[in-house]
């Protein structure tokens, strides 16, 4: 079978993740799906399945990704089957308050680099700036400064590897050194290695909505050492927001509230994209249902297509815990915690593109509906297959005394996770994740700096059915990037194809809560601000996020970066 995929899909593929020898390829995308599927199916053989039934499993895997309905994270594409063998996408590392801690942590993270994969930690443990070291007599340097050790790592690792090592550097709101971690982004050139996120805490929020002081703490005992304004955090890390996006914020009690083995340990960060609450020494793999093939006929229009979805949902999660065997791990700890839980992240792609082929707006309380409806489907069917692969297989080793003991017997301590789908949505030319769309037309850059220029597909399909369409009118979308404003776009289609700047951030939140509501794990999502957008409404969008129970918050400004992936129209 032929896969349709894009030029600008192909292209991707050949420069990551088709084997090469130098310049030469030595497979075809067919190949890399059917070098996967049989990597991820083979390991039936351990549960006593027969060679036939490897092969019609092997099949049904290759279809699966060869139709773009479903794709791993992009370790398990470049990786299956090949040397490294490493199929996660996300980690969680400890980083304790040790010498010999810290740099275990930085070794690791390279071994994990190397193989694609990003590495969550919290700094949290580490003891505050100017505090004593007791074997030297002389003075630690707090977390911030050993951050940039673990920057400048990832730095020199990021040549040799195969794609762009990213770290999350978390750092609990009551730590001493909180207002130095605010600030370490401040310099858009410095850890460039980094996402940084602000641990949030209940008590933390309860003094900021009281508007007053919360205590800090010295992290080994947990006494409290001195006392902050809340709201005057809250502002430090709104202005810097403001200013470059950064930092983030993660919920921890919201994560911890959705832990599954909080018998075995707490949450205590996440991986860099925010959407893998992960224990220490836990690796998890990712993968996503591309929505956009989702949709049917129905009547005279377009419905969802359930049967559809359940059958693709049904099989990733089959793959996806056939991943966590087959998966070659970079560390031995990483390996036991990971098979003891077991946990997947199977999310979503192409959101936005199946809301413009259901003629919905991304801003309306339709959106949020069709949001919740999938994503409550898709985390049941999911639940229902780990079911099954239970009474087959087992339950995962931690079940006894996971919130799931006694109540539902599943081999998976998580299932659904909504991931950015960075790349893999490239691949399959689709919307990423649960975003809306950045532009109806646009210029973007891959990889190597290479331009393409792409008009959404839907809308050119859209316009010449309802006969507005005109080479001029192309050029003058690809010119604005948006069809906001545009005369001979009707008003009705100028709403579906609103883009993420029009779109208010409230809405952004809204349907990052609605998938948030049925998704096990997190969701990755940035909320886009335009350039012009004021430090409170960013700070408005963190207070609704925490409150409509989000599990962490992440933004952008447009035009606050001098980098960005994605910019609209022709003209940047
Ligand atoms: N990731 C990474 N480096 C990258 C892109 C992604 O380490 O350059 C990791 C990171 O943990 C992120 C996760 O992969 O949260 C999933 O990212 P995404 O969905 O964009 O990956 P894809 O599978 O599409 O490549």
């Amino acid at each position: 079978m032929n896969v349709k995929l894009t030029p600008n899909s192909r292209l991707v593929l050949e420069k990551r993740y088709l084997k090469k020898d130098q310049d030469k390829l030595l497979e075809t995308p067919e190949d890399m799906f059917y070098r996967v599927a049989q990597v991820v199916a083979g390991v039936e053989e351990r549960y006593g399945k027969r060679n036939t039934e490897i092969q019609s499993l092997t099949k049904a895997f290759y279809n699966l990704m060869a139709n773009l309905e479903f794709m791993p994270n992009s370790p398990t594409l470049m990786n299956a089957g090949r040397d490294l063998g490493q199929l996660s996408a996300c980690f969680v590392l400890p980083v304790e308050d040790s010498m010999e801690g810290i740099f275990d942590a930085i070794k690791n993270a390279a071994i994990i680099h190397k193989s694609g994969g990003g590495t969550g930690f919290s700094f949290s443990r580490l003891r505050p700036k100017n505090s004593t070291v007791r074997s030297t007599g002389g003075v630690a340097s707090g977390p911030v400064s050993f951050m940039k050790v673990f920057n400048a790592a990832t730095e020199a690792v990021k040549q040799g590897g195969t794609r762009r090592g990213a770290n999350l550097g978390l750092l609990r709101v009551d730590h001493p050194d909180i207002l130095e971690f605010i600030a370490c982004k401040e310099n858009n050139h410095e850890m460039t290695n980094f996402n940084i996120s602000v641990g949030i805490t209940r008590e933390f929020m309860r003094a900021l909505q009281e508007d007053k002081p919360y205590h800090l703490r010295e992290p080994h005992t947990g006494s409290v050492v001195a006392q902050l304004s809340a709201s005057e955090v809250f502002d430090k890390m709104m202005e810097h927001a403001w200013l470059n996006g950064e930092p983030g914020v993660v919920f921890l009690d919201a994560m911890n509230d959705g832990n599954p083995t909080p018998n075995v340990g707490e949450i205590e960060t996440c991986n860099p994209c925010g959407e893998q609450p992960l224990l220490p020494n836990e690796a998890c793999n990712l993968g996503s249902i591309n929505l956009k093939l989702m949709v049917t006929k129905e009547g005279d229009g377009v419905g969802i297509d359930w049967e559809r979805l359940r059958r693709v949902t049904r099989l990733a999660v089959h793959f996806l815990d056939n991943v966590i065997d087959a998966n070659q791990y970079p560390l031995p700890d990483i390996e036991k915690t990971t098979k003891a839980n077991r946990k997947i992240g199977l999310g979503v792609m192409g959101f936005a593109d199946m809301l413009t082929i259901l003629k919905l707006s991304y801003a309306s309380e339709e959106a949020v509906q069709v949001a919740k409806k999938i994503m409550s489907f898709i985390q049941e069917e999911a639940r229902k297959e780990s079911e099954r692969l239970a009474a087959e297989r087992g339950v995962f080793p931690n079940y006894v005394g996971s919130i799931y003991e006694g109540v539902r017997k599943l081999r998976n301590a998580t299932l659904t996770t909504i991931a950015p789908t960075g790349t893999i949505s490239m691949i399959c030319g689709v919307s990423s994740g649960v975003e809306p769309l950045f532009a109806v037309a646009y210029t973007k850059t891959v990889m190597d700096g290479t331009s393409l220029i792409e008009v959404n597909p839907t809308f050119e399909n859209l316009a010449k059915d309802y006969g507005f369409y005109s080479e001029e009118l192309m050029q003058n979308v690809v010119k604005q990037g948006t069809v906001r404003g545009l005369n001979d776009v009707p008003n009705w289609v100028q709403k579906i194809f609103i883009t993420a700047q029009e779109i208010d951030p409230e809405w952004h939140v809204k349907i990052q809560a609605a998938f948030q509501t049925f998704t096990d794990n997190a969701v990755s999502k940035t909320i886009n601000f335009p350039h012009t957008a004021t430090k409170e409404e960013i700070a408005k969008a963190y207070l609704l996020a925490y409150e409509l129970g989000c599990k962490g918050l992440t933004v952008y400004r447009d035009g606050s970066r001098e980098e960005q992936v994605v910019t609209t129209g022709t003209t940047k």
